[in-house]
């Protein structure tokens, strides 16, 4: 089977969130259950710049590299639109041109389809970014024979990002207006490019089953509920998989001392050591929180900003690491300068230090209000790492009590009560142990995930 994933971010890349690692992943499991697959992603500043990957001319406007030892990846170059420091935005926001530039990509991608001769079997895209293929493979290609029988898979990550632009931009796609309405791209008099890939691609497919039924629901849809109900058999959830090459402890060149099941007390020189790094006191005793997400609301940021001040007294340690609403910026630095004993605070990306979290904390914070996936509490389990989670999509799926701490009403106060107990439990060292045990024991490999997204094309193929 020939499969074409066209993503705007790819490990190693390009990266600002979970997408990426399932853009690195997901190509290299689908490789290894034998089908043939390449790669198409924006040429941005960041990959040309790599220090670690080769990147090569193809044509002009198009660049080469490798994904493993086989599959290509194509980059889709153009420097007035990719060639910036950020991904989809600067520290002022949104670019203003995102439409032109990732309507750019998605022409672009389907030309390069043909430059290469690849007829897909599926091209299976990803968020709103390269959402705007399945809608041009229905319109502007429906009768072109080079993508007959090439089928679309759209994957939604995360519901919330939709791609809404202004009416009078629709002309940027080369689009019939015909497509501008209520059952195509139009959403409230704007053009929605995320309801395009709902409505024109063959399957939609969300990244847990949970979040697959969630998002047909008015309280986590964003307004696309009523389009996916209608649609509602061609909706399905294929949890993520986790890129064990990358994230596992006992071979993690990030962290300070590699660990396994049988050696987990080496996990006790990881929390020593960022400790130290962190200005914390060093205390065995005392359980070190993690985080590494986005400082937004979507990651309980609303719940966790209206107890911190709570939290901050109990006898705990917590380490943040991350970027996003300034509001919480700020509500954070006020408590480190209050609470520099207990709070430690890295408002940037930096993916070492993420590495030495999850290994280095006891308990790992992911209080999402609504979560597609979500990778940090896969990621903290495999390094014994206990996610606190609110019971929502991905995490629902993946941590529950024998694994985790998990509540199931989402407000502060319930929130600092899991704590509480966590923290509780944390004094058990026996069947703390145990808890370690049991979440490293967890398995999310990507082959299991893989095998179902084969599946998946192949019912898109059957139609
Ligand atoms: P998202 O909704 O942001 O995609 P996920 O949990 O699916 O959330 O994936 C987030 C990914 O990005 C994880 O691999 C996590 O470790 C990583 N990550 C998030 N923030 C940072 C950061 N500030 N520095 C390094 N890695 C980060």
């Amino acid at each position: 089977m020939k499969i074409v994933i066209a993503a705007s971010e790819v490990v190693p890349f390009a990266k600002t969130g979970g997408l990426a690692d399932v853009g690195g992943a997901l190509p290299l499991a689908l490789e290894k259950q034998g089908a043939e697959v390449i790669v198409i992603m924006p040429g941005y500043r960041a990959v040309h710049n790599s220090k670690t990957q080769k990147v090569t001319l193809l044509k002009d406007g198009v660049s080469v590299s490798r994904l493993g030892k086989k599959i290509n990846v194509y980059f889709i170059d153009n420097n007035k639109y990719f060639d910036r420091d950020g991904l989809y935005q600067d520290k002022t926001g949104d670019y203003p041109d995102n439409l032109d530039r990732f309507s750019y990509f998605c022409k672009e991608s389907l030309e390069l389809l043909k430059y290469l001769k690849f007829r897909p079997d599926i091209v299976h895209c990803h968020d709103w970014q390269s959402a705007l293929i399945p809608v041009y493979l229905k319109t502007i290609y429906k009768q072109d024979p080079f993508f007959k029988g090439a089928k679309s898979i759209f994957t939604i990550h995360n519901i919330g990002y939709q791609g809404l632009f202004a009416k009078e931009e629709f002309p940027k796609l080369s689009l019939d207006w015909s497509v501008f309405n209520m059952e195509g791209l139009e959403y409230y008099n704007k053009i929605n490019i995320l309801k395009g890939g709902i409505v024109f691609s063959d399957l939609v497919n969300t990244v847990s089953q949970t979040y697959s039924k969630e998002i047909q629901t008015k309280e986590f849809g964003f307004g696309m509920e009523g389009i996916l109900n209608k649609r509602r058999n061609s909706v399905f959830g294929i949890i993520n998989g986790l890129d064990y090459s990358i994230w596992d402890p006992a071979t993690d060149k990030h962290i300070f001392k590699n660990f396994n099941l049988k050696t987990v007390e080496d996990k006790d020189v990881n929390k020593e050591e960022l400790q130290k790094f962190c200005k914390l006191p060093v205390k065995k005793g005392v359980p070190l929180f993690g985080i590494v997400s986005r400082l937004a609301e979507q990651k309980g940021f609303d719940i966790l900003a209206e107890g911190i001040d709570k939290i901050c007294k109990m006898d705990l340690q917590m380490v943040i690491l991350g970027t996003g609403d300034l509001k919480y910026h700020k509500i954070m630095e006020d408590m480190v300068k209050k609470y520099p004993k207990v709070v430690s605070l890295y408002l940037k990306f930096d993916d070492t230090l993420a590495h030495r979290i999850y290994a280095g904390s006891d308990i790992f914070l992911m209080p999402s209000k609504y979560e597609p996936c979500g990778l940090g509490q896969m990621i903290s389990l495999k390094y014994g790492t206990i996610p606190l989670v609110f019971k929502t999509g991905g995490l629902a799926d993946t941590v529950n009590e024998k694994n985790g701490f998990v509540f199931s009403s989402y407000s502060k106060d319930e929130l600092i009560r899991t704590i509480k107990f966590s923290l509780d439990a944390f004094k058990k060292r026996k069947s703390w142990n145990a808890l370690m045990e049991k979440a490293m024991k967890c398995n999310f490999s990507w082959d299991e995930s893989a095998k179902k997204y084969i599946q998946l094309y192949e019912k898109a193929k059957t139609g």
